[in-house]
Order: C-alpha cells, then sequence, then structure tokens
C-alpha cells in the first residue's frame, strides 16, 4: 500500500510530509536534476527509471498502490511516462499541478508564449533581459551573446556563458523588495520567465510590473487528458483517500 510521489517541488515535499505523519508509507522519487535537493519525509529514490517499462517495473515490484504526479510543472516527459506506466499496470494515477501565474497577471505588459523561441523573439528589443526560464533552457538564449544578461539558475549550466551575461545562483523563496532591488541594480528591461507558478519565485512578477518592465512568460505544457488533477496537498489526500484499494 505505498504510496509513489514524483517529486522535485515543494508541493511534493508537502504531500510526503503528510503522508508520514499519518503513517502511510510513501516512496518520493526525484529526477537528480539539482545538487544537493531539499529531500522529502520518507523514503527517497533519484535518477530516472528508464522510461515507461522501468517506472511500471518498479510499481510492480515496489506495490505501489497509487501514484501522485507532483513534478515540475515543465516536466512533461515525467508526467507522460506515469500515465503511461500506471494505464498499463491499472494504478491509480493523480497529477498535483500547483495553480500557475495566469491568475496572478497583474496590470502590466505580460506576453505569454509557447517556448523559448517565441520568448527570444518576444523579447528581441530587450538589452538587459533577466532570465530565470531554468539551467536546461539557457542553450536556447546563447545568440544574445552580446547582451547584459542576468541569469538565475539553482545549478550552473555545463557550459561557458558568454562573457557579458552575469550569473546568480539561488534557489527561492524570494521576496518583492530584493526582486525589485535586483532589477533596479541590473537595469533589467525584460523578465523571461516561465509559469512555474506558485508562491516560491513570484515576487519577481510584482517587482517587475511594479517598475514597469515587460513580462515574458512561457506557458506550461498542456495537461494530459484523462489524468486526474488537484491543485493542492489537501485536494490530493482527499483523492487518496477516494482510491479503491484492491
Ligand atoms: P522531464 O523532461 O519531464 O523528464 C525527463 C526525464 O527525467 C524523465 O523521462 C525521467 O527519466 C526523469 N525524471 C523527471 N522527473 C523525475 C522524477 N521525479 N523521478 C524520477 N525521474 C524523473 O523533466 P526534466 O528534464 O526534469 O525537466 C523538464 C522541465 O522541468 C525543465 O523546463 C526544467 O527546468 C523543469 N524543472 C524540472 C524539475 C525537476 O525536478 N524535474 C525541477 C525544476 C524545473 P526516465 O525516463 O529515465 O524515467
Amino acid at each position: 500500500m505505498t504510496i509513489l510521489i514524483l517529486g522535485g517541488t515543494a508541493e511534493a515535499r508537502a504531500f510526503a510530509q503528510t503522508l508520514v505523519d499519518r503513517g502511510r508509507p510513501v516512496i518520493s522519487s526525484l529526477a537528480g536534476r539539482v545538487s544537493a535537493p531539499a529531500l522529502p519525509a520518507g523514503a527517497v529514490r533519484i535518477g530516472g527509471f528508464g522510461g515507461p517499462s522501468g517506472l511500471q517495473e518498479f510499481i510492480v515490484l515496489q506495490r505501489i498502490s497509487a501514484v501522485v504526479d507532483a513534478t515540475h510543472p515543465f516536466a512533461a516527459r515525467m508526467s507522460q511516462h506515469a500515465l503511461i506506466a500506471t494505464t498499463a499496470v491499472g494504478c491509480p494515477l493523480v497529477r498535483l499541478d500547483r495553480p500557475g501565474w495566469r491568475g496572478h497577471q497583474l496590470a502590466g505588459q505580460w506576453t505569454w508564449v509557447a517556448d523559448t523561441d517565441e520568448a527570444r523573439a518576444a523579447a528581441a528589443l530587450a538589452e538587459r533581459p533577466f532570465l530565470t526560464t531554468g539551467r536546461q533552457s539557457l542553450a536556447n538564449f546563447l545568440r544574445w551573446e552580446d547582451r547584459e544578461v542576468l541569469v538565475r539558475v539553482v545549478d550552473p549550466p555545463s557550459f561557458e556563458l558568454p562573457r557579458r551575461w552575469q550569473l546568480i545562483r539561488s534557489r527561492g523563496p524570494y521576496t518583492y523588495p530584493a526582486e525589485r532591488q535586483l532589477m533596479v541594480d541590473h537595469a533589467t528591461d525584460v523578465l523571461v520567465t516561465k509559469d512555474s507558478g506558485g508562491g516560491h519565485t513570484s515576487a519577481k512578477l510584482d517587482a517587475a510590473t511594479s517598475l514597469g518592465i515587460p513580462i515574458v512568460i512561457i506557458s506550461r505544457p498542456a495537461q494530459l487528458a484523462g489524468v486526474a488533477s488537484v491543485a493542492t496537498v489537501a485536494e490530493a489526500l482527499r483523492w487518496l483517500e477516494a482510491v479503491p484499494y484492491p
């Protein structure tokens, strides 16, 4: 009767803690993308499963009774694999997806785009972008080598960044005054980000808006059809309590 949480987010950690507090057996799975990740309560495994078949095998071997996909909103491949594997073995699956920032949109100039190519195009005239789209996307912005780009990532990229770029390594959460000061000091003229959602990193949106800095924001991947979806840990718990166990 073990619950598998596909994690890597604050919500996944909160859910693991909730289950541990209730004495429910839980295994959290992390991709292993970041060094020294914040570890959830309970058992943890780290690294890919080897595709949907590997995950399917894991579910069977570990006698997993339900899977909670609480991966990052942009980890679309893992979510797809979770759907394939759980469908194959008849294991209940729910997506725990924190709300995105469409509802957060304040008065200001927000441009929603589909991907990094569109983000580059939308910010084509900027000279001092503040880039917070994640380490894995940085290669797509390297043609901005002549611009004064401020990049913020958790772990540094594996390649050298252009000489004029300034790299900040940090994990958040961030506060409004500090975000505002950072953008003032850098003289940011566009914030390029993605719709990660949640409150940990949303202060930059308010700070940019208050400074009149346009925001270019990459939309989330489409939700998978046929997967139950909840937005909070409490809803995930209610879903779990309604799962019929064999
Ligand atoms: P992805 O493209 O959906 O996943 C790629 C592969 O990583 C999966 O096929 C799986 O490998 C493995 N994987 C992902 N999440 C896993 C988990 N929780 N447990 C075990 N294996 C996992 O996701 P991604 O490459 O991690 O990230 C894609 C996007 O999400 C990027 O935009 C990134 O910035 C953002 N993001 C992800 C995380 C995260 O913790 N994953 C955190 C912050 C941001 P196998 O096929 O071998 O099972």
